[in-house]
């Protein structure tokens, strides 16, 4: 019998713009394509005190707007301690944009308003008090996964940019990333991947899927899992006719 993965889906009901719980839908058929089980359990404010943070084997947090930060970050400073320690046991981090900025120092929303970070990371984000000030559209930004290099593809809208980043998840290659005009996008380290792609992030990079899915089974198994290719002939031609697109016409 193969393993079963169990993941914690924080404020999916909060946390959820431009199709980021798809990721979810792509980690479950990834698995179940090749015999393993797939758990999702969702995570809503209250929740802390009965909640074990640490048998996850990876916990994600989707994309929101101002308003949905502001309601749940009470919330999500009261379960620190716990998410501090599922991260250092070793429990991947997934977080897209919203989700990115609320494990930083703070978040200064387009209100003016700061919103306090988890502190995980060293990284801060700021809002411009113009609300139009937001980077919207399709991003590229290439990174490394198993010391190769791969073009991941998204779609970024946000007002915060994002400082103080000292391992950025990728080098941008088109669109904004962290700040207006950044070289580099999110945030990373061996078990996080923090950055603003929505798309869902996972349906337009298989490779980053099956990364982030080896990990979490080789950590589970305690020796190196490798998982049997997937068909994804669709997914690469998809991804060709983006590429074309968006790296011919160059910002
Ligand atoms: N509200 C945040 C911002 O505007 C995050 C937005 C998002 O998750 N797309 O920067």
């Amino acid at each position: 019998m193969k393993d079963t993965l169990r993941v914690l889906h924080m404020y999916p009901n909060m946390l959820d713009l431009y199709g980021d719980s798809g990721n979810m839908e792509l980690l479950s058929y990834r698995l179940k394509m090749r015999g393993y089980g797939f758990i999702r359990d969702q995570y809503t404010i209250g929740d802390g005190e009965k909640t074990d943070f640490s048998s996850y084997d990876l916990i994600y947090l989707g994309g929101g707007a101002d308003f949905e930060q502001q309601l749940l970050a009470d919330d999500l400073n009261s379960c620190k301690d716990k998410l501090l320690h599922a991260y250092k046991s070793g429990v991947f981090l997934l977080m897209i944009c919203g989700g990115y900025q609320l494990m930083g120092q703070y978040y200064k929303d387009s209100n003016g308003q700061k919103i306090p970070g988890l502190g995980l990371f060293d990284y801060y984000t700021v809002a411009s008090t113009d609300k139009r000030k937001r980077c919207i559209g399709n991003i590229v930004i290439e990174t490394e996964i198993e010391g190769e290099k791969y073009k991941v593809i998204g779609f970024e809208n946000h007002g915060g940019m994002t400082d103080n980043v000292s391992t950025p998840f990728g080098k941008v290659i088109f669109g904004n990333g962290n700040k207006f005009g950044s070289e580099t996008e999110g945030y990373t380290e061996k078990n996080v991947i923090a950055t603003y792609l929505h798309g869902p992030l996972l349906s337009k990079n298989p490779v980053l899927a099956d990364h982030i899915l080896s990990y979490c089974l080789s950590r589970k198994q305690g020796s190196a899992v490798s998982l049997e290719p997937l068909d994804d002939g669709l997914e690469n031609r998809c991804r060709s006719v983006m590429l074309k697109r968006l790296l011919q016409t160059k910002k």
